[in-house]
């Protein structure tokens, strides 16, 4: 079996987009698609026909581009959309509804769904176990974690104790580039953290360079971030709140 080829997308302002590609069967996936355009012409300069569409949750800055991708494949036999069961009425163009615990495929390629609410209460991940991989949409960035805009403390610690438990390895695919506020912000609450002082610093040189810093590892965010370093839900919960006032 092929190694997945995954490229990342830049749209909006801080947004990626991910397609994710199967060489042996040639299927080609899209990771929540902020818009259309920019997705299809990545696609396209590779001659690849995308296939399907995986959304993590019903935000607009990961779905607004379904229908037009949609409306595209008909050109090369369609392609299917599927996403949270729990968010079907926000995600009018689901084809296909998961929960926690559904496997997906992409070729032979297996993703088992994750329900991992707080972001939104629906929201999924996607692990691919032995691609080592794993799509977070919102619910964790690199040394940070979503917004809890549906649900609470106790549920993202939940989600981040069940991404902490995974091999230091595996690559972690966010949706945003959120990462240089995220350590500047995470140094102010972990500053004895000498991993994380040094991340700050090759963040910093990254972004003034304009280069990418997603996908981070679980390793990394093991060493470096302070949700999923949080002990207990509460005080995931007190330095979510202090970030939200930052
Ligand atoms: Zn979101
Ligand atoms: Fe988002």
């Amino acid at each position: 079996m092929s190694a997945l080829e995954i490229v990342r997308i830049p749209v909006l302002s801080d947004n990626y987009v991910w397609l994710v590609h199967d060489p042996d069967s040639k299927a080609t996936m899209v990771v929540d698609p902020a818009v259309a355009d920019p997705v299809l012409e990545a696609a396209s300069a590779r001659s690849w026909t995308i296939t399907d569409i995986w959304n993590t949750h019903w935000h607009p800055d990961h779905t607004g581009g379904n229908a037009a991708i949609k409306e595209a494949a008909k050109a090369w036999g369609g392609c299917t959309i599927t996403g949270p069961a729990a968010e079907f009425a926000r995600i009018p163009t689901l084809d296909v509804q998961v929960k926690g615990g559904d496997r997906v495929m992409l070729g032979a390629h297996l993703a088992e769904v994750w329900d991992v609410p707080a972001h939104t209460a629906g929201h999924i991940a996607y692990h691919f176990a032995q691609d080592e991989a794993i799509f977070v949409g919102d619910t964790m960035f690199a040394m940070g974690c979503g917004r809890l805009f549906e649900g609470t403390a106790e549920q993202m610690f939940a989600n981040m104790q069940q991404f902490a438990a995974l091999d230091d390895a595996t690559r972690v695919y966010c949706a945003h580039e959120y990462t240089l506020s995220n350590a500047r912000f995470a140094v102010t609450v972990d500053p004895d953290n000498g991993a994380l002082v040094d991340r700050l610093a090759a963040v910093e040189a990254a972004r003034a360079a304009g280069e990418p810093t997603v996908p981070t590892t679980i390793g990394a965010e093991r060493a470096t971030n302070p949700f999923l370093r949080a002990p207990t839900a509460a005080e995931l919960g007190r330095i979510r709140a202090l970030k939200d006032a930052a």
